[in-house]
């Protein structure tokens, strides 16, 4: 059995759902889907998740939501003429879902609608089983899946002759309050239906052929990633490749089943297949993320003291850094976080504190920093991080730092953000063509 999720822009629209339905047709064994809310159908479309945040802003405001929420409501009467799905039953839903957010329901509550409504006309358009998300995955305060939820679904999904529709996206607290997953989060509910119901195969279906060696819109021409393993993916997702949710590996890891993103436009392309551990050894490939900040601390026996790192890492907590990649000397520790995470008034306060608590040498925070991540299980045993390190220094990039042996299947550079495409080109010839 194979379960799919089709994303926000392979629902767009009536033309969209079409295709999914010419998918599903062509394979029985695709008996399971879990869909997104309706994203961009052009480049300045307004995805309708995007539009639900904004209702709910203006409620939060003391308005109302009706003049973002008219466009919502279009949206959807539109696919379901189209589609010739009753309009009837939706416009009461229509009517009653902008009733509540007008009533404050709250940011999870309107955001959880764009996957609701859209998988109740996909169902009614196939003549399939609407399973409502909210009854059976359960998310628990931190955002992961309560593994409750593996067995409620399956007595939800548990009838073989039957075809079913998950809306992604959203379940539950353990309280019953309606609660969403981080944005893009529907990968994640894929992955937890097809845990539930022990699938063979978890197909991922959005509007590229796969995940790419690099960002394409960098790399014009970057390569289609035939195949790579579950950890590879993790690490091309947290440093920047986004066609995946990071977080969407955690429910199939321990039953190994294997994903395979898939292009709506273009089925007939093979993919990207993601298995829990291929056997090449190959490089999967290079992504940067940038937008990050800098913090360098020092004093001669910082860490002779028991426990100095976490009192460290305490503070910064205090101030809401987060720190994303760390660096550690003898007597000085370097943390990258995201710029986003603090203001400057707030750091220096931070540094201040730092300085005077530990009786720093130094503490200095700085900007315009990127990580660039260069990914594949052969990286501990061949010579790809030194040719990527040399390619890098011979076009006038000196690395901050490199971080090799932290995880078996990559190796980290740190340079300037104002460098990130210029690295991303330099190490993509030098390996990848
Ligand atoms: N519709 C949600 C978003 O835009 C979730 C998803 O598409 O996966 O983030």
């Amino acid at each position: 059995m194979t379960v799919c999720k089709f994303g926000g822009s392979s629902v767009a629209d009536a033309g969209q759902i079409r295709k999914v339905k010419a998918i599903l047709d062509s394979d029985r064994n695709r008996r399971v889907i879990v869909v997104s809310a309706p994203g961009k159908r052009y480049k300045d479309d307004e995805k309708v998740t995007d539009l639900l945040y904004q209702c709910n802003s203006l409620v939060q405001k003391g308005g109302s939501c009706k003049p973002v929420f008219e466009k919502i409501e279009k949206r959807f009467l539109d696919i379901a003429k189209e589609l010739k799905v009753d309009t009837k039953p939706l416009q009461m839903l229509l009517d009653d879902i902008r009733y509540q957010i007008d009533a404050g329901r709250g940011q999870d509550y309107a955001a959880s609608r764009g996957e609701f409504l859209s998988a109740y006309v996909v169902s009614q358009f196939l003549g399939w089983e609407f399973v409502d998300a909210a009854d059976a995955v359960i998310i628990t305060g931190d955002g992961t899946v309560n593994p409750f939820s593996y067995d409620s679904l399956r007595m939800r999904l548990e009838d073989e002759r039957r075809n079913y529709v998950v809306p992604g996206f959203y379940g539950s607290t353990e309280d019953g309050v309606i609660k969403t997953f981080t944005r893009g989060g529907s990968d994640i509910t894929g992955s937890v239906v097809a845990r539930s119901i022990n699938a063979d195969l978890y197909e991922n279906w959005t509007d590229v052929s796969g995940m790419y060696a690099a960002d394409p819109r960098v790399i014009k021409d970057a390569k289609v990633i035939d195949a790579l393993n579950y950890m590879e993916v993790r690490e091309l997702s947290d440093f920047g490749a986004s066609v995946f949710h990071e977080e969407a590996i955690a429910p199939v890891l321990p039953v190994e089943i294997p994903i395979n993103i898939k292009n709506t436009n273009r089925p007939e392309d093979p993919g990207t297949l993601i298995v829990p551990v291929s056997g090449e050894k190959g490089l999967a490939g290079v992504s940067v993320r940038g937008g990050l900040s800098r913090i360098r601390l020092r004093r001669l026996m910082l860490f002779k003291k028991h426990g100095t790192r976490h009192a460290l890492l305490t503070m910064l907590h205090i101030f809401g850094v987060k720190p994303i990649y760390t660096i550690s000397g003898v007597d000085s520790v370097v943390w990258f976080f995201d710029s986003r995470n603090a203001q400057g008034n707030i750091l220096q306060a931070m540094c201040d504190r730092l300085k005077t608590e530990f009786d720093l040498d130094y503490v200095e925070v700085d900007h315009g920093h990127a990580v660039l991540g260069l990914v594949g299980a052969e990286i501990p045993e061949t010579d790809a991080y030194v040719r990527a390190l040399t390619a890098l220094r011979n076009n006038g990039i000196a690395p901050t730092f490199v971080n090799f042996g932290a995880s078996e299947v990559s190796v980290m550079y740190g340079i300037r953000d104002s460098e990130k495409e210029k690295a991303l080109n330099v190490v993509y010839d030098e390996l990848f063509r």
